[in-house]
């Protein structure tokens, strides 16, 4: 099999590995024949979706035999509104995976360089080489982006740079004032990624918030998601912000009709209910202080994180305890992958699934 495609694909697509996703539920449930797995593993909204978003659901169900607004007209603006944005400034994307993706079709070619950060969120490395880019990555300091590294590697090549921030799965997270150096240093022939995925989970003073920068740095991209606080993961909608002109590009490699009228209709709620997002952020805040306390008395180091997820440093190889957990029906996720083989990724969950991700750690240990 592998002959037989190694004679027409890609050479570059050939040396990709597939996303890794976390364990389902249901697999793990059938695997070991028991029925009360929580799953910590994907950075979800363990709350799931407000109320307003089911009854959007029940109201977008009877379209279903139509086509999409394939403009995502209705929330543009209702993005734009809340952004301070025009709607022309808006791209939406199936989850912002989608986004990630265009925006590397629309900056690379082959020969071009990509840079980002070592343990960074996988999507931009398998983005920059499927659209033939050259991937370069910068070590990380202390699990963080080194930008000042980061801004040095730009070569006349150079046509894109990620920044997560916060980044997935470190936590780790930069400041506006480093963001800003950062960016005055990006040559106006590279486009500047910034993936907030986890943006309305923090509320440090200190915390950027890109899209206010985008006035002064024309060649900057803002992504967001509804994936997270907003709890609609399943139902993959995400956007970006940025200048027109890198939206009009966005909007001319996007499938038609990339955002499904469930995700349309669905976002459009979420948006509108901004006090389940600030409760939503409060259990968190909970959440994560709760797993702080708990693996304080465990004795199990951790790094500091900004989003709603942590990474667990167990000093040594971490499958085997990966193992156990999924044993004692608790889901959560290995990061070898990510160059971290001695950590585990948990998301914080409501109080009792933090509480008996706790207890399962403990027995393990
Ligand atoms: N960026 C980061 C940093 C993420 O962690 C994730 C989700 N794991 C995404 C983007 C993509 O999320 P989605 O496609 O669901 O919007």
């Amino acid at each position: 099999m592998t002959q037989f495609v190694e004679r027409w694909a890609n050479r570059d697509v050939l040396t990709l590995q597939p996303y890794q996703a976390g364990k389902p539920i249901e697999e793990l449930e059938r695997e070991l024949g028991i029925t009360d797995v929580i799953k910590l593993a994907s950075n979800e909204n363990p709350r799931g979706p407000g109320p307003a978003v089911h009854a959007a659901l029940a109201r977008a169900s009877t379209t279903l035999s139509r086509y999409p607004d394939g403009s995502g007209y209705r929330l543009k603006r209702a993005l734009a509104r809340q952004l301070g944005v025009d709607a022309e400034q808006i791209s939406l994307g199936n989850g912002s995976n989608d986004v990630l993706e265009l925006v590397a079709r629309v900056a690379l070619s082959p020969g071009s360089e990509g840079i980002v950060s070592a343990h960074v969120f996988v999507v931009y490395p398998l983005a920059v080489i499927a659209h033939g880019g050259k991937l370069v990555t910068v070590p990380a300091k202390d699990w963080t982006h080194d930008l000042e590294a980061m801004a040095r590697a730009v070569t006349d090549k150079t046509r894109i740079v990620f920044v997560a921030n916060p980044n997935n799965p470190t936590g780790t997270w930069v400041n506006k004032q480093q963001l800003t150096t950062f960016l005055d240093r990006i040559p106006d022939h590279v486009i500047a990624v910034l993936d907030e995925a986890y943006f309305e989970y923090l509320r440090h003073a200190d915390y950027p918030n890109g899209v206010s920068l985008l006035n002064r740095y024309p060649n900057l991209v803002v992504t967001r998601t509804f994936s997270k606080i907003y709890g609609l993961a399943g139902m993959r909608v995400g956007y970006c912000v940025s200048h027109r002109d890198i939206a009009d590009l966005l909007n001319r490699v996007r499938q038609p009709f990339n955002v499904s009228s469930l995700a349309l209709e669905c976002a459009e709620a979420a948006l509108g209910d901004q006090e389940f997002v600030r409760r939503s952020r409060e259990i968190n805040d909970e959440g994560m202080e709760q797993l702080h306390r708990g693996l304080d008395q465990l004795g199990v180091d951790y790094i500091r994180s900004g989003g709603n997820f942590l990474c667990i440093d167990l000093k040594r190889p971490a499958a085997a305890t990966y193992d156990a957990l999924l044993r004692l029906g608790v889901i959560v996720r290995p990061i070898a992958g990510y160059g971290m083989p001695n950590h585990l990724r948990v998301t914080v969950g409501l109080h009792e699934e933090n509480a008996r991700f706790l207890d399962a750690l403990a027995r393990v240990l």
